[in-house]
């Protein structure tokens, strides 16, 4: 995960470390290379700068580098400190309280979704011990409802679906009513995505969200499509204001600018990754542990 920026970062400590005295001159060298590194992991310019910027505050500032018995180490602490507030600080949990709680789960077709909500639902049923009810509502794609039955066999969570049914609003409706009657804790609503954003779409998802007021809502977005992922995660929140991100693919090729840049560009929380398509690959997302694992 995030091997190349992971790479670029180390280099960038390298002019801190050894036995010559540091300069003001070694510390600009070192924020360059930072730069440079958040760029190249498909991080905007512009938060990149302001990023750097933060940290030669701090640098040159409150905790001054330049005095510090290991200077390297301590811009590593600084970064490390910096990034975990980039990508939000505390991690925020997912809001399953309800009676039932519903949760509703948007985001583009091959985004992940489907494959989330499964995972969604073993989390809830193991580590939260909660009774999940799982409902297919991509009423377009007929293989996502096989799908769906598919992964809530693997999981062992029931299933709520209308194959004849068109209206997703509805199916989601009644999928609540039968929750409701049947005592379960937790409805996920799976929903139908496009291959981009749409207005059809959008004012399909938006009424959903209306029609069943969910306590909680994820978007769900592919990390390897970088800068892309950002702008559909903007687009999206200013149409359904959802509650939190979930960040997909992690364990492929992603050069980390979607993980890094969400939070600053949207304003809300990345609250799991998805790393596999097993059922078993997903992470509540905690912004201090990604940036350990980032810098090694
Ligand atoms: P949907 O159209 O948004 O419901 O997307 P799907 O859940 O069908 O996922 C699209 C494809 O991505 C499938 O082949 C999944 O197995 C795969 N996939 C989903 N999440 C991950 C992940 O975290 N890592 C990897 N490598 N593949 C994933």
């Amino acid at each position: 995960m995030f091997d190349n920026l992971s790479d670029r970062l180390e280099g960038a400590f390298k002019s801190l470390t050894g036995d010559n005295r540091i300069t003001e001159i070694n510390v600009a060298t070192s924020l360059k290379e930072i730069r440079r590194a958040l760029v190249a992991a498909d991080v905007n310019y512009k938060i990149a700068k302001e990023f750097t910027d933060k940290v030669k505050e701090k640098a040159l500032g409150t905790e001054n580098v330049l005095k510090a018995v290991k200077p390297g180490q301590l811009m590593v602490k600084i970064v490390q400190d910096e990034l975990t507030e980039l990508m939000g600080g505390q991690s925020v949990g997912i809001n399953v309280k309800g009676d039932p709680a519903v949760v509703l789960i948007a985001g583009l077709q091959g985004s992940g979704k489907t494959t989330f909500s499964g995972k969604l639902a073993k989390y809830l049923q193991e580590k939260r011990k909660l009774k999940v009810l799982l409902t297919a509502g991509d009423v377009y794609r007929p293989a996502a409802i096989d799908q769906l039955t598919v992964l809530a066999g693997q999981v062992g969570a029931e299933i709520y679906k209308e194959p004849e049914n068109k209206n997703p609003v509805e199916i989601a409706l009644k999928a609540i009513d039968h929750a409701r009657k049947n005592k379960f804790d937790v409805v996920i609503v799976d929903t139908a995505g496009r291959l981009s954003v749409d207005e059809k779409m959008m004012q399909e998802i938006s009424d959903v969200r209306q029609a069943i007021n969910p306590n909680e809502t994820l978007f769900v977005v592919d990390s390897m499509t970088g800068q892309d992922a950002v702008n559909t995660a903007k687009v999206f929140n200013e149409r359904i204001d959802y509650d939190g991100v979930v960040l997909t693919k992690l364990d492929g090729d992603t050069r980390g600018g979607a993980a890094l840049s969400v939070k600053y560009t949207v304003g809300k929380p990345i609250k799991f990754v998805s790393t596999g398509e097993k059922m078993d690959a997903l992470d509540v997302f905690y912004p201090d542990r990604m940036a350990q694992r980032i810098l090694g």
